[in-house]
């Protein structure tokens, strides 16, 4: 198999594989048609780590981004932001520190509405993403980069950043996609976080759920489109379920979908179907970018 030179890794919140009824499952309803299809080709991946409760962020992305278990680390699902130990798992064993230790370049895309990179070291609630990004790159996107272009607010239009006081320009989901295509094509990996899915399923709202959607799916649209011809790679994964079942404002226990696509069509389907549960996708990307030979064949039991 071909090793991976570029890969573009799409991190959405709390997207889980639900029911195939629209009524429950936003996904479903019409709104993002490129997403349907997406998941209608993915391997279903258990979230829920061998832990009793419902899966959580803290504990969901520092397993995705680690391939250790940091559920079991600390003995439960961990909400939000990661404490201490969680925060030392993440800087120890990261995907960033993993390709970056082997020479490759790595990036976090998202841009944080900020001037001084030391308000976001100095914050003492940091997402898994922002913990692995400061560790191994030493900083992340600040406000200058997105005027540049050089960085994707998390929300593809920017229009958040408005109440807060950004005075720049507004962008459409599909400009976000060539800012991150044209950052995935200069890097080995890319990661953007999109997290307005798992906001959206705690409102609870069903309409809502939709707009998000398909504001992701114009994303994704343009984003394939810019990468066919490249030769890299699409990865689309996700922490734990929420928004696909808008009968609940919470978690679910449904797997999450792992996407890897080349020129819009789902590759090495043998390979990825051998990710049983979170703690297998980084050793599996590592093992995808570098061929490291390691065994990545995961267990949340083990
Ligand atoms: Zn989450």
């Amino acid at each position: 198999m071909k090793l991976a030179e570029h890969v573009i890794m799409v991190f959405v919140d709390g997207v889980g594989m639900g029911s195939d009824d629209p009524a429950v499952n936003p996904v479903h309803s019409g709104v993002c048609p490129v997403l349907e299809e997406m998941l209608l080709h993915a391997v279903r991946v258990d979230a829920t780590l061998g832990v009793p409760g419902l899966p959580q962020s803290a504990t969901g992305q520092a397993t995705l981004l680690t391939g250790h278990n940091a559920a079991r680390l600390v003995g439960r699902h961990v909400e939000g932001f990661p404490g201490p130990a969680l925060r030392d798992l993440v800087r120890e064993h990261n995907l960033f520190r993993q390709l970056a230790d082997r020479g490759r370049t790595v990036t976090f895309a998202n841009a944080y509405y900020l001037d001084d990179v030391r308000a976001v070291m100095e914050h003492r609630r940091q997402s898994v993403t922002t913990v692995m990004a400061l560790s191994v790159e030493g900083t992340v996107r600040t406000m200058e980069r997105l005027a540049v272009n050089d960085a994707v607010y998390q929300d593809l239009t920017r229009e958040a950043l408005r109440p807060r006081g950004y005075a720049g320009p507004l962008v459409t989901p599909e400009q976000s996609a060539e800012h991150l295509a044209a950052i995935g094509l200069r890097h080995h990996l890319a990661l953007f976080e999109y997290f307005q899915t798992d906001r959206a399923g705690h409102t609870g709202v069903y309409a809502e759920a939709r707009v998000v959607l398909g504001l992701l799916d114009r994303f994704l649209t343009v984003l394939r489109e810019r990468l066919v011809g490249t030769g890299a790679y699409l990865l689309l994964t996700s922490d734990h379920g929420n928004v696909e079942d808008m009968t609940s404002r919470r978690h679910t226990l449904a797997p999450v979908p792992l996407v890897w696509e080349q020129d819009g069509r789902p590759v090495d389907r043998a390979s990825v179907e051998r990710i049983m549960d979170l703690t297998g996708v980084t050793p599996w990307l590592v093992d995808r970018m570098e061929g490291t030979g390691v065994a990545w064949v995961s267990k949340a039991d083990r």
